[in-house]
């Protein structure tokens, strides 16, 4: 896929400010610092998302650009945000939740992760609060260029490992570099594939009773945790 324009829509303060479900939603979402801006910067390309300057409180907003004019970028505000009152963080944490949970044109998440850490326990969670409420989402390893192919294995191992407990099947996984471009076809192409998916089924008659527009997701474990043990 090429992007051949992004264009900035909204900060989001809340779920009811983002814009209308009439176009699907790609979200990406890491802790602070995992490279998320140049990833995305380096997703849409020369057409990019760096020319919009960022406003004040920026980075706490749910921050939509429509992409192509058919599918929106929603870049969700890091969790582990360092910054700003307890009583802010809390806000927009629970903007995020709301966004997660109830938006029904969001596709997929993208969770970043850095590759050169290990594990760290604010991703695992926070997969593991995904997995939960059933968002759909892909994992992606960020920075491959900055450490070793060995680390980076190593990194990708012991996080699968550590989170396979929780599926049958692990969830998709990338790896990615904005400094050299790595992964950039394989991140549209997800993106691509969904959109097509999408279009097919859209274009499908509809069978009697059927119920249309809504998301395909695995049924909700019983066992919701109360919101206060979001981890982020
Ligand atoms: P954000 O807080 O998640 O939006 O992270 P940024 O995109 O601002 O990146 C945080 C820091 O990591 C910055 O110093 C970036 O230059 C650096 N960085 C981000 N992505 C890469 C990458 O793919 N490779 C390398 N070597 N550095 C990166």
């Amino acid at each position: 896929m090429n992007i051949s324009s992004a264009i900035f829509d909204r900060s989001a303060p809340d779920l009811d400010s983002c814009p209308d479900e009439s176009l699907p939603e790609f979200a990406f979402i890491g802790r602070s610092n995992v490279g998320k801006s140049s990833l995305l910067n380096m997703l849409a390309g020369e057409e990019g998302m760096a020319r919009v300057s960022p406003k004040p409180g920026f980075t706490r907003m749910i921050n939509i650009f429509t992409m192509n004019e058919r599918w929106r970028l929603v870049d969700l505000p890091g969790y582990g945000f360092a910054h700003g009152t307890r009583k802010n963080s809390a806000r927009f944490n629970q903007a995020v939740a709301d966004y997660l949970e109830h938006r029904t044109n969001l596709c997929l998440v993208f969770v970043l992760i850095d590759s050169g850490l290990a594990p760290q326990e604010i991703d695992l969670e926070f997969v593991e609060w995904l997995v939960r409420q059933s968002v759909p989402f892909v994992l992606v390893y960020t920075k491959i260029d900055k450490v070793s192919a060995a680390t980076v294995q190593t990194n990708v191992a012991t996080f699968t490992a550590r989170i396979s407990a929780w599926f049958e099947q692990p969830p998709t996984a990338f790896t990615s570099s904005a400094e050299t471009g790595h992964g950039r076809q394989e991140l549209l192409g997800v993106i691509e594939e969904q959109m097509t998916a999408i279009h097919a089924e859209s274009s499908r008659a509809p069978v009697p009773g059927e119920t249309q527009g809504t998301r395909t997701r695995l049924p909700k474990s019983p066992k919701r945790r109360p919101d206060l043990n979001r981890p982020w």
